[in-house]
């Protein structure tokens, strides 16, 4: 158990009128929480604190070799005002993994979840209600030494911060244009791909700038070694449904094991429908969408929970996905795995926590 000092805020921010909407990581809330580690002493120094600036030495490690690591989660408000967070524990086993492949000392698994209740609950008052909100939590950890050698730092700070949000899109579901990269690679088997760190963005931003210039919202990455298989989109895991198969590219170490894909690939398994985590390459969705068999696609992930794809550009190729509106399966997770986060569908699966 931590000891968790509470400094409550002495300046108070109004809280967002969710009749304006809210964009996507803009507002913070009151408070946030504070650990720091240092060799020798482990964790320590467990607070919730005001939402501020924090400072830090020019020379620290996190800002000229990149060791830090993040990871997103969002909390609901229910009819009935309970909050619920949605897998926690899958968040908190990942972020362990994170930590082990870039060198960061892990959190014990408890702590880390007391530490997102703390802060949840102290902000509880900002999780908006509106249909498609939530509050979305961003835990992340910092290398903090001042030094410019290469090696794992000594002294880190995890912190955690929150944020309402609206809808990822505001017409609901909204489906999106895909740029298919072929020329530069996001990871490669062995690196840190599988690992949730702001390495993998930096190397996806000159990507996503020429997918933005062309007229496209997100890129979907193949692999590092062949650029023929499919890897995973931006910030999502991809599924697409061909000839009543559902398919999604397996983990194989380049791709980021998306809670919200797990959480996909078991309700398809609950259904019966037919799912093979494999490899796909881009020849076989080309062949698909020319025949006529390519049924759906869309992607998975926390902030946007599914995404349906209309549209795949391919080189010169350009894929239409169900005439650029969304499929039957997209929609029925959709509602489902909302409907589970908010408490309005039975929760067979136990995957949601209630924070008190
Ligand atoms: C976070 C993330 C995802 C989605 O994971 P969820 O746990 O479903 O939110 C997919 N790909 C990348 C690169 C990510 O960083």
């Amino acid at each position: 158990m931590l000891d968790i000092k509470f400094e409550k805020s002495k300046n108070l921010k109004p809280i967002p009128d969710e009749n304006n909407p809210l964009v996507f990581g803009t507002i913070f809330t009151d408070h946030m929480f504070v650990m720091d580690y240092e060799t020798g002493k482990g964790w320590h120094s467990a607070r919730v604190t005001e939402y501020a600036p924090i400072s830090l030495e020019p020379s620290a490690m996190v800002f000229h070799y990149g060791q830090e690591m993040f990871e997103g989660l969002k909390a609901y408000k229910t009819q009935d005002e309970r909050i619920l967070l949605f897998r926690p524990d899958k968040n908190i086993e990942r972020a362990n993994n994170t930590n082990r492949r870039i060198c960061i000392p892990e959190i014990p698994k408890e702590d880390f979840l007391q530490a997102i209740q703390a802060i949840v609950s102290a902000d509880r008052k900002w999780i908006p209600t509106k249909p498609g909100t939530s509050l979305y939590i961003r835990p992340f950890i910092i290398a903090t030494d001042p030094y410019l050698g290469v090696r794992p730092s000594n002294t880190y700070k995890f912190i955690i911060i929150l944020s309402p949000v609206g809808p990822y899109y505001k017409e609901g579901l909204n489906p999106v244009k895909i740029w298919i990269e072929d020329d530069y690679v996001r990871a490669v088997k062995g690196g840190i791909g599988e690992a949730k760190t702001g390495g993998n963005y930096v190397a996806s931003l000159a990507s996503q700038v020429k997918a933005h210039d062309a007229g496209y919202s997100q890129v979907l990455w193949l692999d590092g070694v062949y650029r023929k298989y499919i890897e995973e989109v931006g910030a999502m895991n991809i599924f697409f449904k061909i000839n009543g198969i559902v398919v999604t590219p397996m983990l194989n170490g380049s791709i980021l094991p998306g809670v919200t894909r797990n959480s996909c690939i078991a309700l398809c398994k609950k259904w019966g429908l037919p799912l093979e985590e494999r490899k796909i390459s881009i020849d076989e969705v080309y062949e698909a969408a020319q025949s006529g068999t390519l049924e759906e696609v869309w992607g998975t992930g926390t902030a946007a929970v599914i995404s349906p794809v209309g549209e795949l550009r391919w080189q010169e190729h350009i894929m239409k996905i169900k005439d650029g509106g969304i499929g039957a399966l997209s929609q029925k997770l959709y509602d489902t795995v909302t409907g589970i986060q908010l408490g309005e569908i039975e929760d067979t699966l136990h995957w949601t926590m209630e924070v008190k």
